[in-house]
């Protein structure tokens, strides 16, 4: 009693609004700084979009059940707050089966190029054009990154100041100028080559190759820590989430579960913030880590435009790995980002059915298998008997295709991915998925408008909103630092993947927004 009353007595400094991990890292950089803080999550556990749960309660694994690779969180965050989180590197870094005539095989990417990437390509494209094509310009993009990833904690530059300081016209220009389609087109010439490389601009995003969103979207996936490596976090990315509620309860914030947030109201005075169960509490400055539709939708605003969900995530157990048609070892096909029907021309089509309001044909999907890189996430028990877990990506399958009949169209797309995966698989998937006692499979599927239900994604949306580029136009710079979460009012701050430079799991919209605060 005497905690919750201690609650109300005093005003807070700070109110987080939403404890996913960039609310726990914005609670975190403001406590260690002496701010009181409160922060306030709806659901009855912390975590958003990286929580791990023991999806599957008859089997001790404890899976990442929505996000599932980290790139873009910055060492230097990690660092500042002293996060005791390592995420580990994966050999592999892409293995994409096809079969030619009857004959399988597969175009298999190591992480660092090597002599077995370079006789992949040459196996699929016949010459080594394709592979010296992609290396030119991989190792652009590497040097962009480099140069552009400071750039994500700093105060927002302009257009115009970040392309110079980068001096790397001609990247910029394909980058960020025309749409990411004509550079894929004019570098690669292979179909499912090009299809790889795609893939990166269309990871929760719902647009085609000539689209202006789909270059956001491959830049935040190549930029992340400046080496655009995607890596396997140890523990799943619920050791995240525990590590930074540690943080931020070390440092003083306070946190309350189960409390959702409905009334936010400023005044001259500070903002006023009301809770679902009836709660009334006092700030300095708000920072609404989590979806700014949800802000809006509170005080009565309307949302900005924004593309919903398109994916579908599968988190399975399995017994032991299938083998591969293919002949490959699962084992190293696995370890990497396993690419299904996701050739360029087969991305778009797919695009197209899906906007007429179908669902893809032969789903394009990605997959990879967590407990190569780390087997923790599983009992001792589990790992003795030889027990994976495979994460599962299908892309475009946007969130209005399960308006009408939500489970079944889930149903749907579930079968139809698994059969994709079973046309390059000698073991169909089935043989080698757990069973839980009652005879059933473990596998669970969640849809775009799950996403919504169970965590408050808009329409499924991964990133809350469209993501916007890094940076502000010339016209809109001004003398005030921006961080990138402002809003109308100069006392509310976007904390959560939909300020500028949020999207995915960085850590970068909490740590700017708390600098907002701390540096005002
Ligand atoms: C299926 C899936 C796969 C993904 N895969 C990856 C990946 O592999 N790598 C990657 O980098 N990114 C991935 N992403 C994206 C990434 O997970 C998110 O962009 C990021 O985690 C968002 O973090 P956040 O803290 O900003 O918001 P969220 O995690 O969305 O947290 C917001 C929190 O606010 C709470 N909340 C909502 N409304 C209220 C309210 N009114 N009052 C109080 N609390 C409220 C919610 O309950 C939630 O806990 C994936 C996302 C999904 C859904």
């Amino acid at each position: 009693m005497e905690f919750v009353a201690n609650l109300h007595d005093h005003r807070w400094d700070v109110i987080v609004v939403g404890g996913g991990h960039n609310g726990l890292v914005a609670a975190s950089y403001l406590s260690r700084a002496g701010k009181r803080v409160l922060l306030l999550e709806a659901a009855s556990e912390l975590g958003g979009a990286t929580a791990s749960v023991r999806a599957f309660p008859e089997f001790d694994a404890r899976l990442s059940r929505y996000s599932y690779l980290v790139s873009l969180l910055p060492d230097q965050i990690v660092q500042d707050l002293g996060i005791n989180f390592t995420t580990l590197g994966r050999e592999v870094s892409s293995y994409t089966p096809y079969e030619v005539d009857g004959r399988h095989d597969g175009l298999s990417v190591s992480s660092d190029w090597d002599t077995q990437t370079a006789e992949s390509f040459l196996r699929l494209t016949g010459s080594d054009a394709e592979a010296k094509a992609w290396q030119r310009f991989y190792g652009e993009i590497a040097e962009f990154a480099q140069k552009f990833a400071p750039s994500m904690l700093q105060p927002l530059k302009t257009r115009s100041q970040i392309r110079r300081d980068m001096d790397m016209d001609d990247v910029w220009d394909y980058m960020i100028e025309k749409p990411i389609g004509q550079i894929i087109e004019s570098r690669f010439t292979n179909d499912l080559v090009r299809g790889v490389v795609l893939t990166d601009a269309l990871i929760g995003t719902f647009v085609d190759s000539h689209q202006m969103q789909a270059n956001i979207c491959f830049l935040y996936h190549l930029i992340g820590n400046g080496t655009g490596q995607w890596r396997v976090p140890k523990g799943g990315m619920g050791a995240l989430v525990r590590e930074l509620e540690r943080i931020a309860i070390s440092h003083g914030t306070t946190i309350q579960l189960n409390s959702a947030v409905t009334s936010i109201e400023p005044d001259h005075d500070g903002v006023h913030v009301k809770t679902t169960d009836g709660q009334s509490y006092e700030c300095t400055d708000l920072l609404f880590a989590a979806a700014p539709q949800i802000l809006d939708q509170i005080q009565g605003k309307k949302s900005r435009p924004s593309l919903q969900g398109s994916q579908i995530k599968i988190n399975m157990l399995l017994t032991k790995l299938p083998r591969l048609k293919s002949g490959i070892d699962p084992r190293i096909a696995f370890a990497g980002t396993f690419h299904i029907n996701e050739s360029y021309s087969h991305l778009n089509a797919s695009y197209e059915k899906a906007k007429a309001g179908q669902m893809p044909n032969r789903l394009p999907l990605e997959m990879y298998c967590h407990t190569l890189t780390d087997s923790s996430i599983l009992s001792q028990e589990l790992i003795d008997k030889g027990f994976q877990t495979l994460t599962l990506f299908g892309l475009h399958t946007d969130a209005s295709l399960f308006d009408k009949d939500p489970s079944g169209a889930l149903d749907a797309a579930v079968t139809s991915a698994l059969a994709s995966l079973n046309e390059y698989l000698e073991d169909p998937i089935e043989s080698v998925l757990a069973k839980n006692s009652d005879g059933s499979y473990a596998i669970e599927a969640k849809s775009p408008l799950d996403l919504e239900a169970a965590i408050s994604l808009p329409r499924g949306n991964i990133f809350h909103r469209d993501l916007d580029f890094p940076f502000i136009e010339d016209g809109a710079a001004s003398d005030t630092p921006q961080w990138g979460g402002e809003t109308d009012h100069p006392h509310i701050f976007i904390a959560g993947a939909g300020a500028r430079r949020g999207g995915g799991v960085s850590g970068i919209a909490g740590h700017n927004a708390a600098m907002s605060v701390l540096l005002r």
